[in-house]
């Protein structure tokens, strides 16, 4: 089974959040499922760097009045499609942003133009290499479907995954024309109150539509997490599907971490002592009993920041220690690093973007914060499980699908791997945290919700054998 996957960014290349994590290690989990996939993404400055002589594939002539052509190559692993159109993606800046923090002003035709290539690509224009399906994620690859229902390839089912309905790619109706679709293009799919919808025009064009954990596919069916589009998703409820992501269990395994200081397994946690000194000396903390708490995440509201800001004081003042790794809006930071100057020792912050750092904090600290107020699925609870990093979690999305709360009847049942709060707020977590501290000074209970989340499968092998199920049957089933 040939599938093309087409993402605006892909781990270990480029990646601002876990849809790099997916696009990254899905194709590698499937190929035990007989399914090939290859991938299409841009080709920014950070991609053709690490990447090692890339061949030219095939010269696509202009795209949106731009010159355009078309790499490939191998890259651990993955089978990559690079389209190398520099004036939309040789520029300074991330893939979305700019560096001073503003979208990139063109960003509906940057990521229009990769769409429509990845349609040309279902249509054919590989010589020798035509997908089964066409595997889209989030708004800036959501335009596929929609060029290959309206311009070619009607004929290849389309399967759209949702990383998170918060993100939708709206922008000026003005650009319609320019986008070289069919005039009733625009109220059939892309027209939304107004303006252009660029994850609506997916949502209605995709044969499929899934997301990644089963809680938040029927979350977004529900005005307050349809983030505007529940509407519309309810008139795909029969092609809606919820796979809960994996992790790569061979970049995330504490046993040969190179990026931790002491590796270990869930028989041998006190190595973990070893990581929660380092990281005591990368922030500047005390390295004592407290139990180490640490965050590792985007700053923003979705996050729950603003809840953790308001519960820092008690967690201090019960004998706890903060860690924090992230980055995000201004506000939230300025808090956070108001925070560390209040209870110097006892909470340390970083801002920006750090993965060996992001592996230690795992490796090291007693457990993870994530006061997510929506969560689609969320990978830093899985990590936290891997690692013997206990998870307090908002019950939200993949975090209710991931962790076993430990109520009393799953602590008696040996089967609690964390903490599930409700509601999101911060009377929630200041609750869950009181019961985080009972059980970290009960020492027995903690033990064994490490060892049991060290033994939970986090992996990608159910995952995938879930999306190599669905690809089967979208094929199947034919247009
Ligand atoms: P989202 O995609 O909404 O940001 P996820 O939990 O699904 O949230 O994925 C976040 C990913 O980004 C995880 O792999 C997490 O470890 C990583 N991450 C987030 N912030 C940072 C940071 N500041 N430094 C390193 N890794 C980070």
């Amino acid at each position: 089974m040939k599938i093309l996957s087409v993402a605006s960014e892909v781990y270990p290349l480029v990646k601002t959040g876990g849809l790099a994590d997916v696009t990254g290690a899905l194709p590698l989990a499937l190929t035990e499922h007989g399914v090939a996939v290859r991938t299409l993404m841009p080709a920014y400055p950070a991609v053709l760097q690490a990447v090692e002589k890339p061949k030219k594939l095939a010269d696509l002539g202009k795209v949106f009045g731009e010159e355009a052509r078309l790499l490939s190559v191998m890259h651990q692993g993955l089978d990559l499609l690079l389209l190398d159109a520099p004036a939309f993606f040789n520029r300074p800046g991330g893939p979305y942003l700019d560096q001073t923090g503003k979208d990139h002003p063109d960003n509906w035709k940057r990521f229009a133009a990769l769409s429509k290539v990845g349609a040309s690509i279902a249509a054919g224009l590989l010589p020798g290499w035509r997908p089964d399906l066409v595997h889209a994620h989030d708004w800036q690859s959501s335009m596929t479907s929609v060029y290959m229902r309206y311009i070619q390839a009607p004929e290849i089912p389309s399967l759209l995954t949702v990383h998170n309905i918060a993100f939708q790619g709206q922008f000026s109706a003005e650009h319609f024309s320019a986008l070289e679709l069919p005039p009733h293009a625009f109220m059939e799919a892309m027209e939304y109150y107004g303006t252009l919808s660029y994850l609506k025009a997916g949502l209605v064009t995709a044969h499929a539509i899934s997301t990644v954990s089963p809680s938040y596919a029927e979350e977004i069916l529900t005005p307050e997490f349809g983030m505007g589009l529940d509407g519309v998703i309810a008139t795909r409820s029969d092609a809606l599907y919820g796979i809960t992501n994996g992790i790569d269990a061979a970049i995330w395994n504490p046993s040969n971490d190179p990026l931790i200081r002491s590796g270990y397994t869930a028989t041998s946690l006190k190595k973990r002592l070893a990581n929660r000194k380092a990281l005591a000396e990368a922030f500047g903390i005390d390295d004592d009993e407290g139990p180490l708490f640490c965050v590792v995440s985007r700053l923003t509201w979705q996050k729950g920041m603003d809840i953790l800001v308001e519960v820092v004081d008690e967690l201090v003042a019960r004998g706890g220690k903060l860690i924090v790794l992230g980055a995000g809006e201004s506000g939230l930071e300025a808090a956070l690093l108001g925070a560390a100057e209040r209870h110097k020792g006892r909470v340390g912050v970083s801002i920006g973007y750090n993965e060996p750092l992001s592996h230690l904090m795992q490796a090291g600290s007693d457990a993870i914060l994530i006061p997510s107020r929506f969560e689609p699925c969320g990978l830093t609870q899985l990590y936290g499980l891997r690692y013997g990093c206990i998870p307090i979690v908002a019950r939200t999305g993949g975090l209710n699908d991931t962790v076993i709360d430990a109520n009393e009847a799953a602590l008696a049942a040996q089967t609690a791997t964390g903490i599930q709060f409700w509601p999101v707020s911060a009377e929630g977590l200041r609750q869950a945290l009181r019961r985080a501290f009972r059980l970290y000074h009960d020492g027995k209970s903690w033990t064994q919700m490490q060892k049991l989340g060290m033994k939970s499968d986090v992996s990608w092998g159910r995952s995938a054998a879930r999306y190599a199920e669905l690809f089967r049957s979208l094929i199947s089933k034919g247009p």
